[in-house]
């Protein structure tokens, strides 16, 4: 069975990530999402084991300790990580996986998987950003500020990225990351493990036409 491919996809807070991988993994067949752990409190919509697996400080330590991170990270005081074991399962049935993380997360695990593939998403532009985290609806005013100042750190690392995706139209932004998605699945090293026979097959020496 042919492992799947990671994907990494990173951005400023309201940058649109999370509606884009949302609408990506409705969009393709073989490609889900990583739920990943976190301490910060459950905003208003959000479902436990859908969004995130909510935690608290001493539940996400202890998985620390026990070494069940992927990679974790803090991100705005609160702790975000991603489960070792979730992510494994899936990509040894051969599902592509999308780890929405942070710049730090990231590095973490391209240190781990040298062939995950990294996307950062950009907004339009700064004003763009804090409209739409303000036109969110679900953080307040001090956390809105925070998350815009914090905004300049995590795009300083985007050149650690493979892919830049603008997210200025949706739909267009929407396209390019299907695309990352497909190219990939479309590698001589992905065919080659999913279509052995069809090679063989087309390879082997006996009577074709003649
Ligand atoms: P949102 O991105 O504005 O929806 O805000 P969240 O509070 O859901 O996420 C905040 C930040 O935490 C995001 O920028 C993510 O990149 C990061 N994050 C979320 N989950 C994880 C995780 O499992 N590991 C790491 N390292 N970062 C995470
Ligand atoms: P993130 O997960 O990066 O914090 P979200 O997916 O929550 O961002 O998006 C932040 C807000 O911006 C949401 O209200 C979302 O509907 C909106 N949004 C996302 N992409 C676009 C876009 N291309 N044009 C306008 N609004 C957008
Ligand atoms: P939010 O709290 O707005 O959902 O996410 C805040 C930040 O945490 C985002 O930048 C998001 O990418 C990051 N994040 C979410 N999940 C993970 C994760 O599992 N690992 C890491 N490293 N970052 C994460």
């Amino acid at each position: 069975m042919s492992q799947g491919t990671l994907f990494i996809v990173s951005a400023p807070s309201g940058a649109g990530k999370t509606s884009l991988v949302r609408e990506l993994i409705e969009s393709l067949d073989g490609i889900r999402v990583s739920v990943s752990h976190t301490t910060r409190p459950r905003r208003a919509g959000e479902v436990d084991g859908v969004n995130y697996h909510f935690v608290d400080k001493a539940a996400f330590e202890a998985m620390v300790e026990r070494g069940e991170f992927f990679e974790y990270a803090r991100v705005f005081d609160n702790y975000y990580g991603t489960s070792r074991r979730a992510v494994q399962a899936l990509l040894a049935a051969g599902q592509d996986v999308i780890l929405e993380i942070d710049w730090q997360g990231a590095r973490q695990v391209r240190a781990q998987l040298s062939d995950a593939v990294s996307i950062f998403i950009l907004p339009p532009s700064r004003e763009e950003l804090e409209r739409r985290l303000a036109g969110r609806g679900t953080d307040e005013h001090a956390v809105i500020a925070r998350r815009m100042r914090e905004a300049v750190q995590e795009m300083s690392h985007h050149d650690e990225y493979d892919y830049l995706v603008i997210n200025d139209d949706f739909t267009t932004a929407l396209r390019e990351l299907q695309s990352l998605v497909i190219a990939r699945r479309l590698t001589v090293k992905r065919v080659s493990e999913r279509h052995g026979p069809l090679l063989a097959a087309l390879l082997s020496g006996e009577a074709g036409l003649e």
